[in-house]
């Protein structure tokens, strides 16, 4: 018997970073710093109360939630939002999929430029959807010229830009940002003869790590349509586990992702949870500056050890560059330390950790050097 699996998947394998059982994990860019007790037993009540009407389906539109992710930001980047131009979805992967399910699908391209969140291509192959990657330049930085010159030729109906970019750590300035809103704005597919505009996300899932007075894309929001943010309870949060993300767009953008949203996809004990999370912000993010100051030291430390180490506005550091990467990585997590090993040849990635495991990195990373 053979069942009929689309045939762009029969050579796929099911994607992930590894999930080893190892004392150190700087792979996946999470918070190092567990949730405080008060945090756990607010959100274990919240969880306790909402258990009380599990025989109703939730909430729907998830309107409290949407309505204090958007406090949240107002707080985070001093950009109002109003909160029905707020979307909500199990992780900001999530929310990329509702992009790409609206705008995607057969005959429309999502366009990217690499090295990026390989997550995106993955999205675009879900949907049916063609993927297109221009590249960046060596220092990881965008070439406007070549972004136009690939954008007009292809007409995609989504470009992803991820600022700060995953797995460099580089930021796009603001200024950078506006010129491809500007451009994007007459670049879509012609559909029934109008020409569309390209629908642009900026993926800030690291944007709480910017750095100071690196205004978001959220400040543009009011000026494009077209325009969407994206942001994860993931990352500064220190919530991965809580599989919240979500996006700031216009009225347009919201009403069309709503069309293909499963109902109820964001469960009564998910929204529970995220709300008491979010009851925590200041605490939750209280690590935010530390973080970024250690990842400052890092790149610092790395570069004066002789490294290469890309500038990072994000809580993770691309480093190299290595002849043999996966050697090093070997060495590393046989010393007990989990890092990731992407980005182009050569380079390797490390997340900030605490100050106990980012000295543990340094000591291991100089030993597997030296034994060379
Ligand atoms: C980690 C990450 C995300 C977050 O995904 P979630 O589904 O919200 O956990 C999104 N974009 C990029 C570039 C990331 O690195």
């Amino acid at each position: 018997m053979t069942l009929p699996l689309r045939p762009e998947l029969r050579a796929v394998e099911p994607y992930g970073a590894p999930q080893l059982d190892v004392p150190i994990c700087l792979n996946v860019n999470e918070n190092p710093y567990a949730p405080s007790a008060a945090v756990v037993d607010d959100i274990a009540q919240a969880v306790r109360r909402a258990a009380t009407g599990l025989n109703r389906y939730p909430d729907r539109d998830a309107m409290t939630l949407r309505s204090t992710l958007a406090d949240y930001l107002a707080r985070e980047s001093n950009v109002r939002i109003e909160p029905q131009r707020i979307w909500a979805a199990n992780g900001s992967n999530e929310v990329m999929l509702h992009i790409l399910q609206a705008y995607g699908g057969h005959g429309r391209t999502l366009m990217s430029f690499a090295p990026t969140y390989s997550m995106y291509h993955e999205y675009a192959r879900d949907t049916g959807t063609q993927w297109v990657a221009g590249h960046r330049k060596d220092d990881f930085t965008l070439d406007l010229d070549h972004v136009r010159a690939l954008v007009t030729k292809v007409r995609p109906s989504v470009l992803v830009l991820t600022s700060p970019n995953n797995p460099t750590g580089t930021a796009l300035t603001i200024e950078e940002i506006r010129q491809v809103a500007q451009l994007t704005r007459t670049t879509g597919p012609v559909i029934d003869g109008e020409q569309t505009a390209t629908v642009f996300v900026v993926d800030e899932a690291y944007g709480e790590f910017r750095r100071e007075g690196t205004p978001s894309a959220l400040s543009l929001l009011d000026d494009y349509d077209h325009l969407v943010v994206t942001r994860t309870m993931s990352k500064a949060f220190g919530a991965a586990g809580l599989r919240l993300g979500y996006l700031a767009a216009s009225h347009e953008v919201i009403a069309d992702v709503m069309k293909v949203r499963l109902p109820y996809h964001l469960s009564a004990i998910t929204q529970a949870a995220a709300l008491a999370a979010l009851s925590h912000a200041d605490e939750l993010m209280s690590q935010v500056a530390h973080v970024r100051s250690t990842r400052d030291s890092l790149v610092e430390w790395l570069r004066t050890e002789g490294f290469k180490a890309a500038p990072s506005d994000a809580n993770f550091v691309l480093f190299g560059r290595f002849n043999d990467r996966q050697r090093v990585f070997d060495e590393l997590l046989k010393r007990g330390i989990l890092i990731r090993v992407v980005g182009p040849e050569g380079w390797l990635r490390v997340s900030v950790g605490t100050d106990e495991e980012d000295e543990a990195f340094r000591t291991a990373l100089k030993e597997v050097v030296t034994n060379d």
